[in-house]
């Protein structure tokens, strides 16, 4: 019999007894678990986060917290192999699986060295120096932060469900608030799966993290100003909960990463036989199989030069040529499936409204080979690859295909690209391939504006360089506009997010016992 997930809610595993709606495995169509339709009370799990998680993580010192980070990413790192295995049933393959689990438990390691390094042992996170008001020195101030005395509600999105839990936990924790973490249903038994490990470690002081396994219901309603919402998912639900009185009324913190249309441009000095040029084409190709393009930083516009439309054309379809599409167990195949066949008709209905202004230049999302998969029963797609030379075009520029399509667009100089950037409204990542230190300067920061991040990627940086897609826990990520104005991560600031920032006023004994306990 398919189980019903549990949710790890008021300090227990909890199984609703509701009949639920399957979740079906994105390859083969099996079901692999049930979730919940009914929601919990959500009023009870954020109090329970925080009167009893709260005051005993803010009873540890940053550096206590740190080390329980760097537990817990150790002890999961010995767990990676079972996590994979289930990876498998959301569609993704083992590299797919390594970017979301290990990549996940890679930002508990990065925040808990962050705490251990750069936060005090003990005392508040002090902001900047003291100032003195008065010319006697007599009266000053001094900025601190303090944890919010609330609960971290953490909301998810689907593609990943390992990662996206834990970049949201792991400064939430170190900053000294309990989680409540909500998963996208449709892979959320790998979350579960997750968040029983973790449980079972008994690492974590209770209640730092609760899970719940069933819809989102009436969450938004129970949230305080001591409180704080981080989404990631679609523009249209991160508008929804924005806007919502509660959010607004209580001054929620508030905190959305939502879809994004990002753009990678290849300067016109990287013609065919550059080293940029290959980088170019390898990024582009890796962006669109990894995770079957079902990634919020993947790259859906790629910005050539007029020039060298045709020359990218023909090389990244070349590339695309060999992709193989199909079972993600398989050691014979590069690109696995979507999550689900619903989001496989998402994205089938995107591409057709992109083709009534571009041309599809490779792939047919009505037919391909797929390697040892059913593809009535699996959510597969193969690399979809458009031009449109008609830059003044709409849909490129407004419409996400979710999945592994990219659409080819000329520019005509370096001010056209970054105008047919900035009509993404913005995103949350940009790269510029190019070798050319002028070009490099002028688009770098004619960009910056409508974005949270951006790669400059050449022959000097390619060996070291973590690419377009990848979010880290050192930067930024989080961009303007459509991409949902937030700033999920970016290292202390994801912290201080968590944190109130006070301004201390009084004598310079009060001030210098403050700075005496705050520094790192
Ligand atoms: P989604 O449908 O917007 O769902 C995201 C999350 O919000 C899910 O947990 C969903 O729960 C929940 N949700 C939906 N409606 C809600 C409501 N009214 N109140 C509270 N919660 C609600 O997005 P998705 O399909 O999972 O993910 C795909 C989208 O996410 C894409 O557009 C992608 O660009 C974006 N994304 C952005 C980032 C980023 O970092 N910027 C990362 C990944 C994905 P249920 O699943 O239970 O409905």
């Amino acid at each position: 019999m398919t189980r019903t997930l549990p949710s790890y809610i008021l300090g227990r595993w909890q199984t609703p007894d509701d009949a639920g709606r399957p979740l079906l495995d994105a390859a083969t169509g099996e079901d692999v678990a049930l979730i919940s339709t009914a929601p919990p009370d959500y009023r009870e799990v954020l109090d329970y986060g925080r009167t009893v998680a709260g005051p005993a993580l803010r009873e540890l010192s940053f550096a206590e917290r740190a080390k329980i980070l760097k537990d817990l990413g150790k002890q999961l790192s010995t767990q990676t192999e079972e996590f994979h295995v289930l990876s498998a049933r959301t569609g993704a393959t083992k590299r797919d699986s390594r970017v979301d689990v290990d990549g996940g438990i890679g930002v508990l390691f990065v925040y808990a060295s962050k705490g251990a390094r750069d936060l005090p042992t003990d005392g508040p996170l002090l902001d900047g120096e003291a100032e003195w008001i008065g010319k006697a020195k007599s009266f000053g101030v001094q900025h601190v932060y303090t944890p919010l005395t609330g609960a971290a509600m953490q909301i998810n999105a689907f593609n990943f469900p390992v990662w996206g839990m834990l970049e949201k936990f792991a400064p939430a924790f170190l900053a000294g608030m309990p989680s409540v973490v909500k998963p996208a249903s449709q892979t959320a038994y790998l979350t579960q799966l997750v968040v029983q490990r973790i449980v079972e470690s008994g690492l974590l002081p209770e209640g730092a993290l609760q899970l719940v396994c069933a819809p989102a219901g009436d969450l938004v309603d129970h949230l305080t100003g001591q409180d704080l919402l981080s989404v990631t998912g679609s523009a249209a639900t991160a508008a929804a909960l924005r806007t919502n009185p509660v959010i607004a009324g209580n001054a929620v913190r508030f905190n959305a990463e939502a879809d994004s249309l990002n753009c990678s441009i290849l300067g016109p000095d990287a013609t065919p036989g550059t080293p940029e040029f290959d980088l170019y084409v390898d990024q582009l190709v890796t962006e669109m199989i990894v995770k079957a393009g079902q990634k919020c930083t993947a790259i859906r516009r790629a910005l050539v030069s007029r020039a060298t439309l045709d020359e990218v054309a023909d090389a990244v379809g070349g590339r695309l040529r060999n992709v193989r599409v199909g079972n993600p167990d398989s050691d014979d195949v590069d690109m696995g499936a979507l999550v689900s066949l619903p989001q496989r008709e998402e994205v089938r209905a995107a591409v057709a409204t992109l083709s009534s202004e571009c041309q599809l230049v490779h792939g047919n999302p009505d037919s391909f080979e797929l390697v040892d998969a059913d593809p009535k029963r699996g959510a597969f797609l193969p690399p979809l690859l458009l031009c449109c030379t008609n830059p003044g075009a709409q849909a490129p520029h407004t419409v996400e295909a979710f999945g592994p399509v990219s659409t080819l667009i000329p520019y005509d100089s370096a001010a056209h690209a970054i105008e047919l950037a900035a009509r993404g409204a913005g995103s949350l990542v940009g790269s510029v391939v190019s070798h050319d230190g002028t070009f490099v300067g002028e688009v770098v920061l004619g960009l910056a504006p409508w974005h949270g991040r951006l790669l400059v990627l050449d022959r000097d940086d390619a060996g070291e360089s973590t690419g377009h897609g990848s979010a880290l826990p050192h930067a930024v990520h989080g961009g303007p506009g459509r991409a949902g104005g937030g700033e999920e991560l970016g290292g202390m600031r994801a912290v201080t997010h968590h944190m109130q920032r006070t301004a201390i006023q009084g004598p310079p004994a009060v001030l210098a016992n403050l700075s005496a306990q705050g520094r790192p």
